[in-house]
């Protein structure tokens, strides 16, 4: 017969997590969520909120570390932990700032730091209970407000920084619970870990806003890095317009309603211009039409850089009227414009086809097929001008 075992409700009871091991699993959870970022910073340096949040963590759980590696009345090691986690919450919201374009200047940053020495110079002449209840305030006010940083960018990715603010705000009110009730209890001298229900709620609240914290972060700062990569593909590196891909992708499959215009354009005698002044006066000289362009764009039109001295202009609701006087004007302002470089002016000009729908719609290829033709007819006739497709067929 099996003998049954007796339960050991003593073992039981060890099992059970005490305040310091929360806090020391806080503190290993913020130091390797530093680590992955740091990584993941390595891999991708242009990204500075990922840097600012490794410091971050990486303060706070040093900072962590140290408070419970050590007894609570040695005040100079309770006093460097406690300085080390509010400069860490200083450091996440500057790195939150970062993430929404808001960074700080280095004085902001700098006056930040005021929030240090009401925590750390009671602690230092003994009153912790007051350095720890204005550390819990101060933590809590820097978390609230990083969450408010991010709630302010929500359109970017609604759902994971709804869940991010709630995490901040939640872990905040758990600081703001410990500081209230330290401050209720009136105890300025503690010698000994603060140990109430809001302590465990906040140790509690701490690791699962790390750990929510920092997958939501690094999902937020890969979806930033796609589409980054994303524009960067559908960008023409020089003039900062759509490239080819980019602008035959949107119309690909879409088609053109009456009212739309293509204007094709070419640069005249470019090949003479990069032989006479150079490649990069020819760049520059391509940089200046793309300026022409893009000033004389409405919102909803398109401009790309189809190849390497020819342009396309997509315009909607534009009438025959509308679409030539554009091309006119860019036309006009492009011959105008005098490009200097090294001691020399070069005058460029550029010819330009306009074709319409009317009528009915049709593919964007047949439309561009017509306004190259137009631009044939433009070269032909002498380039530095626009030829519609009204005139093309003449
Ligand atoms: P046309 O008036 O008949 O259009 O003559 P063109 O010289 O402009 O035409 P062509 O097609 O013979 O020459 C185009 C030149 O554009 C040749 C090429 O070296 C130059 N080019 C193409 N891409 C770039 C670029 O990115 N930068 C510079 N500087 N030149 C480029
Ligand atoms: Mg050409
Ligand atoms: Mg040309």
């Amino acid at each position: 017969m099996l003998e049954r075992l007796p339960l050991n409700g003593r073992r039981y009871e060890n099992m059970a997590i005490d305040q310091a091991s929360l806090f020391i699993a806080t503190g290993i959870c913020c130091a390797a969520l530093g680590l992955t970022m740091l990584s993941a910073w390595v891999h991708n340096r242009a990204d500075d909120f990922l840097a600012g949040w490794t410091l971050g963590m990486l303060l706070l759980g040093a900072g962590v570390l140290l408070n419970y590696s050590y007894p609570a009345d040695r005040l100079a090691i309770v006093a460097m932990a406690f300085t080390l986690e509010t400069i860490g919450f200083v450091v996440v919201y500057l790195a939150a700032r970062q993430f929404t374009g808001r960074a700080a200047s280095r004085r902001t940053a700098l006056a930040l730091l005021v929030a240090v020495p009401p925590v750390t110079v009671p602690i230092v002449f003994g009153f912790d209970g007051i350095g720890i209840a204005v550390y819990n305030l101060v933590a809590g006010a820097f978390l609230a407000a990083t969450g408010l940083q991010y709630w302010s960018v929500r359109a970017e990715a609604r759902s994971s920084i709804t869940a991010l603010t709630a995490l901040y705000v939640l872990t905040a009110l758990s600081f703001f619970a410990c500081g209230t009730i330290m401050l209720h209890e009136g105890s300025w001298v503690l010698l000994r870990h603060p140990d109430n229900w809001a302590e465990k709620f906040n140790a509690i609240m701490c690791i699962i806003g790390i750990t929510g914290i920092g997958a939501l972060s690094l999902g937020l700062n890969n979806a930033r890095a796609a589409r980054r990569h994303r524009d960067e593909a559908r960008t023409d590196a020089l003039t900062g317009l759509l490239n080819r891909r980019a602008l035959f992708d949107g119309f690909s499959r879409a088609r053109l309603d009456p009212g739309h215009a293509v204007i094709a354009f070419d640069l005249d005698h470019f090949k003479a211009i990069n032989d006479r002044h150079g490649h990069a006066a020819g760049d520059e000289v391509l940089r200046r039409f793309a300026m022409a362009l893009s000033q004389n764009l409405r919102d909803g039109d398109m401009a790309a850089r189809t190849g390497g001295e020819e342009f396309v202009l997509v315009l909607h609701h534009a009438s025959h009227q509308v679409a030539t006087s554009t091309a006119e004007r860019i036309r006009a302002i492009f011959a105008d414009d005098k490009v200097t470089t090294a001691g020399h002016t070069i005058i460029a000009t550029a010819s330009a086809g306009v074709a319409f729908v009317s009528g009915q719609s049709e593919s964007f290829e047949a439309v561009l097929h017509r306004a190259d033709k137009s631009l044939y007819r433009a070269k032909d006739g002498g380039r530095n001008r626009v030829v519609t497709q009204l005139q093309a067929v003449a």
